[in-house]
């Protein structure tokens, strides 16, 4: 049973969350137990425990699996319309399409009603932090931009949706008409719109993910005049036709409020547009995304369009379950761990070290389940991948993120989010982590950054069509100021190739080197908005929006084509790397 409170009750809330952390391992028997108990007898379960719910048996039966391990019990309730029993006694209410991978391939991940009981608990503990440690969020509004695609059917009749789409529909009650309008453009432009009218009750501002906070800025940018014209004269632009929208505006935005337009085009006029959030709504005192792991990258770009306001990373969540809240929401960006919630699901964790291989696929490996351990012996220093068992049928499921112990709270361990497992890009023998290629990227980077660029967001793939292969980037660069884009002086691009090449590890070396199996890296700097054309791109697949993480390793030929058809330079590595260092 999850301890029920009232969200605005900190106190209470602050109450049960030392409670639970200090009962981590406790409280982890607890939910395996009522898992095992609830689901010993489901088709999955079965298989291996023989209907037994005992929980040595299924640390010692039960194979760690990936998505595409399960996928055939998932498709055929999905696909079929066989009952949620192969994998799960509860019902399963929905699906939710998760990014997963950033890889851009979709999973269907099972919710049921008990499901989403948890979740409500989560973001009531995540309201208490933020309640007890973001001083004067309630005076003033949350400007937080939120986007639904629409729901599907699958085959069998379930219903498939986004996380995000899953938690305001299931709460509708709660939140503002605007956000239930489908159409992406219109639903922005509209919530961006109120923002702007309330311009000076607004205290903080934020999305899901950094990525998407970019997005809205660039959005912003494209559409700031049309808004302040609206404004100026007190009418909605015509293209606006969803009438969730119209109404949320009309109700806001009324009359004419010319000052209010000529302070905005002020603003917005400026040649750079360093600190335009904190110049257009001036008494926001926090902007909050998820900046960790993948979107750590987008760190300078936030900060500069921020004005350097604080960039709060609340929560590590997924459609599998949520895991971890940062109970520490002002620290640096670079400094944010979570905080594992013990009622969320059963977690276990597979060391990543010398003797392990943190990209093995082989999930059944043996090898990986004789060092699993579960939360309460965790090592800080460690890094570990993501082991998770839920009341949703997901039993010793590789996560695929990789954590690193930080520390604890109360004795309930706490994790900074290091990276996917994935490798991006692989030639022979060679294989490159995201970590690997995102911490070589920002070395490279230094070269640029006194010219006055930062980089937008990249990407890469590895390019087999002549011999040898060589890996490719994608990059989109970004200047400070509002200037033309220079020529981009191809010495010190052809420095930023080596230095990625330096940057990596010395199997890459070793092959770019001595055998000549990897060619030199390349880096296509792309023509700015490319990326948001490859966003809408996987959007148009089906990928959400609010979930949207770059592709660091593009596949799709499609993809490719995008970002190449966008090229406005290509520059190659002229130095070997040496292996030495
Ligand atoms: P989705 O199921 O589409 O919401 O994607 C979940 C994935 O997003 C997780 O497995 C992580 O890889 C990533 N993610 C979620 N929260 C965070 C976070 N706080 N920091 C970094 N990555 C995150």
């Amino acid at each position: 049973m999850l301890p029920t409170f009232d969200p605005r009750d900190t106190e209470a809330g602050s109450r049960i969350l030392e409670d639970i952390t200090s009962s981590a391992g406790h409280i982890q028997e607890q939910v395996l137990e009522e898992i095992l108990t609830k689901n010993a007898s489901t088709n999955y379960l079965k298989g291996f425990l023989n209907g037994y719910s005992d929980k040595e048996l299924f640390k010692n039966k039960v194979p760690l699996v990936d998505y595409e391990d399960i996928k055939i019990y998932i498709d055929r309730i999905a696909l079929d319309g066989e009952p949620s029993q192969i994998l799960t006694n509860d019902s399963i209410t929905e699906l939710l399409i998760s990014s997963g991978t950033s890889g851009g391939k979709q999973k269907w991940i099972p919710k049921t009603a008990e499901e989403g009981e948890r979740r409500a608990f989560f973001f009531c503990l995540l309201a208490t932090v933020q309640n007890r440690y973001l001083h004067g969020l309630n005076d003033g509004k949350a400007l937080f931009f939120v986007l639904i695609s629409p729901d599907t059917h699958t085959p069998g009749g379930l219903v498939l949706r986004t996380t995000t789409a899953s938690e305001i529909k299931n709460r509708k009650d709660r939140y503002p008409q605007v956000i239930f309008c489908e159409d992406t453009n219109q639903s922005l432009y509209s919530q961006l719109l109120c923002g702007l009218v309330q311009r000076d009750e607004i205290a903080s501002i934020g999305t899901f993910f950094a990525s998407g906070l970019l997005r809205i800025i660039k959005f912003f940018e494209e559409h700031w005049q049309e808004m302040s014209s609206n404004i100026r004269t007190g009418q909605m632009s015509d293209w606006i036709t969803d009438p969730k929208c119209k109404r949320a505006v009309s109700l806001i935005l009324s009359k004419q409020i010319p000052d209010l337009a000529d302070s905005i085009d002020l603003v917005c006029q400026e040649k750079s547009w360093e600190g335009i959030i904190k110049k257009i709504w001036p008494r926001t005192k926090y902007v909050q995304a998820i900046i960790t792991g993948s979107m750590a990258q987008y760190i300078p770009a936030l900060e500069f369009y921020t004005g350097r306001l604080p960039i709060v990373s609340p929560a590590y969540v997924s459609s599998e379950a949520c895991f971890g809240i940062n109970l520490k929401p002002l620290c640096s960006p670079y400094d944010v761990s979570y905080t594992l919630i013990p009622n969320m699901a059963y977690y276990e964790f597979i060391p990543i070290g010398n003797h392990q291989d943190p990209n093995c696929t082989n999930s059944k490996d043996a090898h990986l389940k004789d060092h699993i351990v579960d939360l309460a012996n965790v090592k800080i220093g460690q890094h570990y991948e993501l082991l998770v068992t839920t009341c949703t049928g997901l039993y010793r499921y590789r996560m695929g993120d990789v954590l690193l112990v930080t520390g604890f709270h109360n004795i309930t361990p706490q994790f900074k989010f290091v990276q996917r497992r994935n490798v991006v890009l692989s030639i022979d023998t060679d294989k490159t982590t995201e970590q690997d290629l995102q911490n070589a990227v920002t070395i490279a980077m230094h070269i640029l950054e006194p010219l006055g660029f930062f980089l937008l967001d990249y990407s890469s793939y590895a390019d087999t069509s002549s011999i040898p292969g060589h890996y490719v980037l994608f990059w989109e660069l970004q200047l400070r100021s509002n200037d033309d884009f220079p020529v981009l002086d191809q010495v010190k691009m052809e420095k930023c190739c080596s230095l990625v090449e330096q940057s990596l590890d010395l199997q890459y070396k070793m092959l770019r080197n001595q055998s000549n199996t990897i060619g030199p890296l390349e880096v296509r700097v792309v023509k700015q908005g490319s990326f948001n054309v490859l966003m809408d791109f996987y959007v148009s697949q089906g990928t959400s929006l609010n979930q949207y993480k770059t592709p660091k390793n593009i596949k799709s030929e499609k993809a490719i084509e995008i970002l190449d058809s966008r090229v406005v330079g290509k520059f190659y590595s002229r130095e070997v790397p040496n292996q030495d260092s």
